[in-house]
């Protein structure tokens, strides 16, 4: 199909005509921000094809790849049984907008894989941010409260009340963290730091009988990859159910990434509500919510709380999703990959500290993130403490050396059941050169 010999990722002639002809139709040339490589400097390389571990670059190159279509991608690339169930369905028809045999199966599968979705519902739906937005919906619906507390650095997708971004502290009222949202929508958006059970408790004792939600990443991804401290989420639980509000574990990015069954299986917390997407949908656009059914029962037809979609339950993304899910329930390949995660982590680790760069590795299952920083990393701040110089440095040279990671030290890398020891051993010879240019 392609050489598997990993070369020097930098954009080339043809990804920099690429990306000029992108920037003059797409804002910034890219479909979503992060692509843009703003954090790290130089172009991004344009992707023409991708299978198992590795990228195809539209200069001909081959990249081991740690980015997995931001997480989706755990059975490694273009999965022949993924693959082959896709092409079934589509020439089945791309989209009914009515109930299919499929969706059925998907539902049941989900509520029989995913402790939270156990004896409840579920809804499916076709991103994470909508999974998340329906899911704070029907919490505000069922409880009756309007306000929601976050966390200070979780990503929930792109719904306004959901983009804030907080001081430091134990909860302020939120402020909007983009353009164009209007300071009324995120009024009720209470933001608190990860791994504080005590600020949750705070907030929930100043807003009582108003807070209808608390949603966390119960690993969150997106300031990096930063693990619960023991205990954290349990606290949660038990504060949410003290309080009587609903508690939304976000696992777009853990759900199938760090159990078969998620954080909720790993840690042996169970949420009210959970959101799904990402390995959901096999690298389509799926999400998920659900939970408990007494709280599901309030979602139109059933109940109230309105939420709908032209391509929910789409035929072909759902087709991906199951055959993901079966090969996952069937094969369970979770010991593989934490062993594989570590082995490389431990490896990462060894050759930063052979270079003397600081780099914390954080690790949760086959996520992880190096934050290029002495001292350890429980939350959003310690992670913006990092060295964002040194990690730019190290990513460019990562991918001069045919190694793809998130282009930003906020972004958790991903393994895959694909990346084999030749994969993994192009890795450690990059991190090796790499580390050594940044030291
Ligand atoms: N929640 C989490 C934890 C995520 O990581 C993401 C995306 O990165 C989302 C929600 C939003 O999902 P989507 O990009 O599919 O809308």
């Amino acid at each position: 199909f392609w050489t598997q010999i990993p070369g020097d990722g930098r954009a080339g002639a043809n990804s920099r005509a690429l990306f000029n002809a992108a920037q003059f139709v797409i804002p910034g040339g890219v479909n979503s921000p992060v692509r843009a490589f703003k954090a790290v400097g130089g172009d991004p390389p344009f992707i023409r094809a991708a299978r198992g571990p590795y990228l195809l670059t539209e200069d001909g190159v081959t990249l081991v790849d740690y980015v997995g279509t931001w997480g989706p991608a755990i059975l490694g690339h273009a999965h022949p049984e993924v693959v082959d169930a896709v092409c079934r369905a589509a020439r089945d028809g791309l989209s009914f907008g009515a109930c299919t045999a499929g969706e059925v199966e998907f539902a049941e599968l989900l509520c029989r894989l995913v402790p939270a979705l156990k004896g409840g519902m579920v809804r499916l739906v076709s991103s994470g941010t909508e999974a998340t937005m329906s899911a704070l919906r029907l919490a505000r619906g069922f409880t009756g409260r309007s306000k929601i507390v976050k966390v200070d650095g979780g990503y929930h997708g792109h719904a306004d009340f959901l983009l804030v971004a907080a001081g430091s502290g134990a909860a302020t009222l939120g402020i909007p963290g983009s353009e164009g949202v209007p300071a009324a929508t995120v009024a009720d958006t209470l933001t608190v730091p990860f791994n504080s059970a005590a600020a949750v408790e705070q907030v929930l004792e100043q807003h009582r009988g108003q807070v209808a939600a608390v949603i966390v990443e119960p690993v969150p991804g997106n300031m990096g990859c930063v693990p619960p401290r023991p205990g954290y989420l349990q606290e949660l639980r038990d504060l949410c159910t003290r309080e009587g509000v609903v508690l939304v574990f976000d696992e777009v990015m853990t759900g199938f990434r760090v159990a078969l069954g998620g954080a909720g299986q790993r840690y042996g917390v169970i949420p009210d509500l959970v959101c799904l997407g990402k390995i959901v949908g096999g690298g389509m656009p799926v999400g998920a919510y659900g939970g408990r059914r007494d709280i599901m029962q309030h979602v139109a037809p059933l109940g109230p709380v309105y939420q709908a979609g032209t391509l929910s339950g789409n035929p072909v993304a759902v087709a991906a999703g199951l055959a993901t899910l079966q090969i996952l329930a069937r094969d369970d390949p979770y010991a593989a990959l934490e062993a594989t995660s570590a082995a490389l982590a431990a490896g990462l680790s060894a050759r930063a500290a052979k270079a003397g760069v600081p780099v914390v590795m954080n690790r949760v299952g086959a996520m992880f993130t190096g934050f290029f920083r002495a001292g350890e990393v429980h939350d959003y701040d310690d992670a913006k403490a990092s060295d964002l110089g040194a990690f730019a440095e190290f990513h460019r040279e990562m991918l001069t050396c045919g190694v793809y990671l998130a282009p930003s030290q906020f972004e958790a890398s991903f393994v895959s059941l694909a990346h084999d020891a030749a994969a993994i051993d192009h890795t450690l010879s990059a991190a090796e050169a790499a580390f050594a240019a940044v030291a």
